[in-house]
């Protein structure tokens, strides 16, 4: 049998979302449910995939299904397609799975031509109207189907009310409509070279192809890859009978939602224009009026609306956010569906839904958008004033919130501007770990370079700062504090403003408010600690970041990066002195200045956590990173290590690598400079002994990570200078302490080999940015490079390092887990890449059996919400 690739509405149901789309799956069950709805039918979302498929044509069995069901639409409607008596006209109408608002404009009146219209005025008695129809319909389709355009059409309006001296579309005379149709007409020609198609059964084939050629258009691949919506899921398109909001005053059209989308508040929101099509409303070419005023105009109309949003949300048990029409005092329901709503708004609708009886807390937590919490959690804009501004480009949004503030060009200069009291932004090629403290001082960062795992996007995130990085637009002259952006040249101090969230950046300040965690999120939060069974934990280095993510519900650390802890104060120095040390000695020497600040430190991370895991991981970045650069740090190592400012300047020369993310880093670091990890070591150990005594009613036990290791005799040969280590100090201070030794499963030989690993490695955890770069063999910082030309050629769809590859990256892990697991089955597995606090990428890491993610502290309750889903949903 062929395939079916169109249904009527009677033919559809809500639960055939994938194939009909949201709009069309839900004008079929408001049919089944006996609402007034103008009938039609769904081409599905499978004839779109088949029309690309086909080299973007739609084929024979399609547009013959199509033919066929309009003969029987005419039969429902008893109304025919280009007849003069009785003319069917039809809007046209993109759905897809997700809704994907203005992906695509809408299409209405399709069928009329110069016959039908005259036919029509004359027949209704109402030319005013039909000629009104007419000359929206060649906007709309010049617009949406030919690219025309609306300008031009606009103009014409314009110019056209100005002649006659009226402000408001609807004091337009009949004839002033029929004139603009036919100027509209000759526009058309003008542009395309071609006559306005008159049959109506060729404009409805154009339409649905403008609507599956849509599916591709720029705005739709971007808001797609922003919203997790495959590109293999197509589009459906929707043909309905037209009713009528234009015919005159005992008409009209709206929108409405059940319930407050901006605050959750449970009262009916929403507008409508007397006499208008849909478009008007959205237009905003009229003031609508507050739905409300409908009972004063047409109070019996309001009474049954009423009643039909008490039976949509009642039968969908979810805010509405629908469309209707009024054509002459008949109500039609022309769309619903779940409205989208603020973060805020989402948990209280959830709240108030479990309150009344109508959902389960299940299905609450279930119904919150994981991502929308980091609007709860940053700054953000002021809505008015950031509605009112114009981005002057457009980056990576790579860690959420707002920034606004004073333009510094050093991570210096933004520690001491912030020490006066200046709100700063730092904007600078890149980040390093040496502008650590100048990160932490500025109300954002914004780099030129680096994608969403650079240094700023991770320690951005790690410290819930704003950032928006990878804006290759910016034309950066660092050394002379200025760069361009947009054909303006921005020097130190000047003030520019920018969104973490969207990405986008503003010339200027824009006032921002602080946000608060309010009520219903603590609910929503209990309910989705109730049934997630995967542990939630953070990457923290600092008490504070520790402290934020507990508070936010952290528990444990799954990873503290230890590199940022040789940064501060004079231990940089030290390090200094370490790397250029000739023997043994002096190295050991050098690094006994750090153990007891590295000991601090962790003493403080133990606290911070009173008893809940903490991971440390070793050494990681090369050594290159800490050398001095600045000829003024060099004369003082060299004078410090009585060596000649040449002879610093030869070591520092000798750490140059071509590929440092692939050289001297990692535990070859451990390898190469056993000391280090043995300083390390007796770090960690002397800060459990010391919290565990002050604490005896915690638990404390170390859990020690080895990076970037590939070979079990690697691990081993670090793991046992380690325990060496570990258990001297132990017996040194004569105490009781279990610890483990554990490592990052973070290159592939190491997924492939688990098995071996897990013999020495008493836990893994995922390091998925690594795992990602090698898996792909992509430079995490430099991807972002090229990958917006993977996805306008479709190989990509996602950004590996935000989202998990499931395909490769994902085999790999799984893969470790087995292997690993058979060779210790008590092993316990966790991740701790960018991808712990990624939604989709957690429901993998649920199902594939890790123990817990570990994510920066903000994004603690997007991952412990995305837990619960993926528990509820694969229950
Ligand atoms: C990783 O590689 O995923 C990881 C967590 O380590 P880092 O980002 O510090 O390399
Ligand atoms: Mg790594």
């Amino acid at each position: 049998m062929a395939n079916k690739w169109v249904y009527l509405f009677s033919e559809g149901e809500a639960s055939m979302k994938n194939l009909l789309g949201g709009k069309g799956a839900n004008l079929a069950e408001m049919t089944n449910l006996g609402l007034p709805v103008p009938q039609g039918f769904t081409v599905t979302t499978e004839a779109c995939t088949q029309y690309y498929e086909d080299g973007k044509k739609i084929n024979d069995e399609i547009i013959s299904q199509i033919m066929e069901n309009i003969k029987n639409l005419e039969e429902i409607t008893g109304k025919k397609f280009g007849d003069k008596e009785n003319p069917l006209l039809v809007s046209v109408r993109s759905g897809a799975r997700a809704s994907m608002p203005g992906m695509m404009d809408t299409i209405l009146n399709l069928g009329l031509n110069e016959e039908v219209v005259e036919a029509l005025g004359e027949k209704s008695g109402n030319p005013r109207w039909a000629w009104d129809c007419y000359r929206r319909f060649i906007q709309m389709f010049s617009d949406v189907v030919m690219e025309v355009g609306k300008k031009y059409f606009e103009v014409l309006i314009d110019k056209m009310k100005e002649e006659k001296g009226i402000e408001q579309d609807v004091d337009l005379t009949a004839d002033d409509l029929k004139t603009l149709a036919n100027q509209f007409k000759a526009e058309y020609k003008k542009m395309l070279g071609t006559d306005f198609p008159t049959d109506p059964k060729e404009q409805l084939l154009a339409a649905v192809t403008a609507v599956f050629r849509s599916w591709d258009n720029p705005r739709a691949n971007i808001y797609r890859r922003d919203n997790d919506i495959p590109y293999s899921w197509g589009t459906a398109v929707n043909v309905q009978m037209m009713a009528f909001g234009n015919m005159g005053e005992t008409s009209g059209t709206g929108v409405a939602f059940t319930r407050d989308p901006a605050t959750g508040e449970k009262k009916l929101m929403g507008e409508f224009l007397l006499n208008a099509q849909g478009e008007d409303v959205v237009a905003g070419v009229r003031t609508p009026q507050h739905i409300n005023q409908l009972k004063e105009v047409m109070p019996e109309v309001f009474e049954q609306f009423i009643g039909i949003c008490s039976t949509l949300e009642n039968h969908y048990r979810d805010m509405q956010d629908m469309e209707f029409t009024i054509e002459d005092k008949k109500l039609y329901m022309l769309q619903t569906r779940n409205g989208k709503r603020t973060a805020f708004a989402a948990l209280k609708i959830a709240c108030d839904l479990v309150d009344e009886g109508m959902i389960t807390e299940e299905k609450a937590v279930s119904m919150i958008e994981p991502r929308n919490l980091d609007t709860l959690l940053h700054p953000t804009f002021d809505a008015k004033a950031i509605a009112e501004a114009t981005p002057i480009a457009k980056a990576l949004a790579a860690s959420p919130g707002a920034a606004s503030g004073q333009i510094v060009f050093t991570a210096a200069d933004a520690k001491a501007w912030a020490e006066a009291g200046k709100r700063v932004v730092l904007v600078r090629l890149e980040t390093s770990p040496e502008d650590i403290e100048g990160m932490k001082a500025a109300n954002g960062i914004l780099t030129v370079r680096g994608g969403m795992t650079s240094h700023a996007a991770v320690v951005a995130r790690g410290m819930g700062t704003c950032c928006v990085s990878g804006c290759s637009e910016i034309v950066m002259d660092e050394e002379n504090k200025v760069f361009k952006l947009a054909g303006k040249e921005y020097h130190e101090g000047d003030v520019i403003s920018f969104d973490g969230t969207t990405g986008k950046i503003y010339d200027g300040a824009i006032p921002t408010q602080e946000a608060k965690i309010v009520g219903e999120f603590g609910r929503i939060m209990e309910w989705a600690d109730k049934y997630r069974t995967l542990g939630v934990r953070t990457n923290a280095d600092t008490p504070e970041d520790a402290r934020k993510a507990r508070e936010l519900g952290a528990e444990g650390i799954g990873l503290c990066r230890t590199e940022h802890m040789f940064f501060e104060g004079d231990r940089i120095d030290a390090f200094r002195e370490m790397i250029c040390s000739d023997t043994v000695e002096e190295r050991e020497e050098a690094l006994a200045k750090i153990l007891p600040v590295q000991q601090g430190d962790f003493e403080k991370l133990y606290e911070a956590l009173e008893g809940h895991p903490v991971t440390i991981r070793f050494l990681d970045p090369p050594l290159h990173e800490f050398v001095p650069t600045d000829e003024a740090d060099i004369a003082k190592l060299a004078k410090t290590k009585g060596k000649s400012v040449e002879d610093i300047k030869a070591i520092i020369e000798s750490l140059h690598e071509f590929n440092p993310m692939m050289g001297h880093r990692g535990c070859r670091l451990a390898v190469t400079y056993p000391e280090i990890a043995k300083m390390q070591t007796s770090a960690v150990i002397r800060a459990a002994i010391n919290v565990a005594k002050a604490h005896p009613e915690w638990s404390i036990k170390p859990e020690i990570m080895i990076p970037l290791v590939g070979e079990v005799k690697e691990l081993k040969y670090v793991k046992d200078m380690v325990v060496e280590t570990a258990d001297a100090e132990i017996k040194a201070a004569g105490v009781e302490l279990e610890y483990e030794v554990g490592t990052m499963i973070e290159i592939p030989r190491a997924a492939l080999t688990a098995d071996e690993i897990a013999k020495e490695a008493e836990f893994f955890c995922f390091g998925t940015n690594d795992l990602t770069q090698m898996t792909f063999g992509f430079s995490r910082d430099d991807a972002g490079k090229f990958l917006d030309a993977y996805y306008d050629a479709k190989i990509y769809e996602n950004d590996p390092f935000s989202k998990l590859d499931q395909t490769a990256v994902g085999r790999l892990m799984e893969m470790s887990i087995k292997l690993g697991k058979q060779s210790r089955p008590n092993l316990h597995v966790g991740i701790c890449g960018e991808h712990g606090g990624d939604p989709s990428s957690v429901e993998f890491c649920h199902k594939i059996g890790l123990d817990y993610v570990s994510c920066s502290p903000f994004r603690v309750p997007i991952a412990r919400l995305a837990a619960a889903q993926a528990a509820i949903n694969n229950k």
